[in-house]
């Protein structure tokens, strides 16, 4: 039971935002650059943001050449075009917001991928996909850097090497945590230990049951209008939402010395990824080994990936090298059913904006922006 003054100033508000991650506090953000005098409140479960906001791997990326093709093959190249500008776009609205890139731990080494034999083919695709993409960043953006691999020291199974200028890396729980002081300096109220149960909507407004800490107690919320933001964990409030779960999962090494590389790299068509973080290597993916197993919000760790991510780490991205893995974790992705991003109204008084699809890093912030945009209706 919560008191008066408890339910008079934290849990009324004209907006509510379900999520602390990326798109919520962006939603946040751009709802009160919107509605100056309004009331907005973000609702959060864990006791600091606990999805993939805080567990990816920091690329800024806008996709690398194979997965474009991918991309292009699927949703034709207007769709593609579409999603990379947006992606280009997102990261420059993140990087404004925060002001600095220090905010954001931002740093532009640019991004790579590895290419082996079975890849070759894709290389085919780099000029058609060049010229389509040249107008979003002003000039080509993969360049054919086989010529270089050599430097970086990776295995014989790499048998070339794309560069993208563009790219950059951020550090994701600096950038989060700018995020949610910017957030606070507007006077957006964040309340952490809300584990949302579920939401009814009226004519006037929308009710909101969740449990608080410390005890797990019952609380009731009140809002004219809800954003929901918790990508993967959006069909436990609104069932039937088109969006699976997908489980990355990340390792970091100990510092290694003269790392022979920085920058973000893609491997594999993009399921594995690595970079370097100052002097070690953090390195994710491999959940096209088991898509079925990682179709889960379970935090847990397989030894199936983390055996793969190793071998791939002594074999192809750092051989010969001591270094120990000192930290590994997993983090739940949210997959939309044609991997694009939806934003829409569940209801009159309640919205949903997710479906990053992976690259949540640049794209977040412009989802956010496009998910306030739908109040204005
Ligand atoms: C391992 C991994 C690596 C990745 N690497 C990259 C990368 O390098 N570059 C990139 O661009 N993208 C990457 N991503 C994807 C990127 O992190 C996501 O696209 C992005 O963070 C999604 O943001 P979001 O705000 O939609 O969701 P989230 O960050 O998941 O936020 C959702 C929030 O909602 C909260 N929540 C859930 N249910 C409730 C509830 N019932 N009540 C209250 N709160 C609730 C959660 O605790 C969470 O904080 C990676 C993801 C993972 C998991």
């Amino acid at each position: 039971m919560i008191s008066y003054w408890e339910n008079d100033i934290f849990a009324q508000a004209d907006f509510i935002v379900i999520g602390a991650g990326i798109i919520g506090l962006s939603t946040a953000i751009s709802l009160q650059t919107r509605y100056k005098k309004a009331k907005v409140l973000v609702i959060e479960r864990g006791t600091f943001p606990t999805g993939a906001s805080t567990r990816n791997a920091g690329f800024a990326c806008f996709g690398s050449l194979t997965e474009l093709a991918a991309n292009i093959t699927e949703w034709g190249e207007d769709t593609t075009y579409t999603i990379v500008e947006k992606r280009k776009k997102g990261l420059e609205l993140l990087r404004n917001r925060l002001r600095s890139d220090e905010a954001c731990g931002y740093e532009q080494f640019g991004g790579y991928e590895l290419i082996t034999q079975q890849q070759s083919h894709h290389l085919e695709a780099m000029h058609n996909i060049n010229t389509m993409l040249s107008p979003i960043f002003g000039s080509s953006p993969f360049l054919d850097y086989s010529a270089y691999k050599q430097q970086f020291g990776f295995g014989d199974s790499v048998t070339g090497l794309l560069y993208s200028p563009y790219e950059g890396q951020i550090h994701s729980g600096k950038t989060m945590a700018s995020l949610a002081m910017y957030a606070k300096q507007m006077g957006i109220e964040i309340l952490y230990g809300v584990n949302v149960q579920s939401l009814c909507a009226d004519d006037k407004g929308v009710d909101i049951d969740a449990q608080i800490a410390p005890m797990n107690s019952d609380c009731s919320f009140r809002a004219d209008y809800v954003a929901v933001c918790t990508n993967a964990m959006i069909p436990t409030l609104l069932p039937g939402t088109p969006i699976v779960p997908g489980r990355g999962q990340v390792l970091i090494t100990s510092p290694i010395e003269n790392i022979p590389f920085r920058g973000v790299f893609h491997y594999d068509e993009g399921y594995y990824y690595f970079r370097n973080v100052g002097n070690r290597i953090l390195l994710g993916g491999g959940r096209n080994i088991d898509f079925a197993g990682e179709q889960t919000y379970d935090f847990s760790l397989t030894d199936a990936i983390q055996y793969a991510l190793e071998t791939l780490l002594q074999q192809v991205i750092i051989p010969n090298r001591e270094y120990r893995i000192e930290h590994k974790w997993s983090g739940i992705m949210g997959f939309s059913d044609t991997k694009l991003p939806i934003v829409k109204f569940a209801n009159p008084r309640i919205a949903i904006g997710f479906g990053c699809n992976g690259m949540g890093v640049a794209l977040g912030s412009l989802i956010g922006e496009e998910t306030a945009n739908l109040f204005d209706q």
